[in-house]
């Protein structure tokens, strides 16, 4: 593990049994409000596309639109708020994913992007990669270019990193949790 690695971990927050009992939530406020380590992590998420044209950014609400914000603010590319069902006023797509119970859906305006443009997707953390998965889904709908998708954590035990992968969308995270 390197020193920003190191930096990075430090900033963000554990907090054991939340929302419910054996879960250990990974709170990101901590990061963001740590000038230096919210800067580190957004430069450091796009650093391989960087020299790369990408049209637009893709945040997954509602951790992904700060980092996605401020990553199509650094490589000058439009964003794209991912949301869940029904927060979005015009005419929408949507895709439906699987919850540990149950269903939801996220959605993106229809005019949002256009066939071919080059967008990279950004959320927090990647943990079954359920999420992620449908929302490449739904940018893939509309016709984009997905380069890649980058999140600052991964739980690689629940493997949603290599689910992307078998999508055929190249993964980016910086630091990486045991468990859940
Ligand atoms: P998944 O669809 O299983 O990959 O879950 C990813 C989404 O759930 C992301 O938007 C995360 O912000 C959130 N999430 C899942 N597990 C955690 C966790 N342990 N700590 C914080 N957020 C999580």
């Amino acid at each position: 593990m390197n020193i920003f690695q190191t930096d990075l971990r430090e900033a963000i927050r554990s907090i054991p049994d939340y929302p419910k009992p054996g879960i250990m939530f990974r709170d990101i406020t901590t990061l963001l409000g740590d000038a230096r380590a919210f800067r580190r992590a957004v430069d450091e998420l796009v650093q391989p596309w960087a020299g790369m044209k990408i049209d637009k950014v893709a945040g997954i609400e509602a951790r992904g639109f700060i980092l996605g914000g401020a990553v199509a603010h650094q490589v000058s590319a439009g964003f794209v708020p991912i949301r869940k069902k029904g927060k979005l006023p015009h005419k929408r797509v949507s895709v439906a994913y699987a919850l540990e119970y149950g269903e939801d859906m996220i959605e993106m305006h229809d005019d949002a992007l256009v066939e071919g443009e080059r967008v990279v997707l950004v959320d927090d953390l990647i943990a079954t990669g359920g999420t992620a998965e449908a929302a490449v889904k739904l940018l893939r709908q509309l016709g984009a270019d997905v380069l890649a998708a980058c999140f600052v954590i991964d739980l690689p035990d629940l493997g949603g990193a290599d689910r992307l992968r078998k999508l055929d969308v190249p993964v980016r995270t910086l630091i990486s949790f045991e468990g859940h």
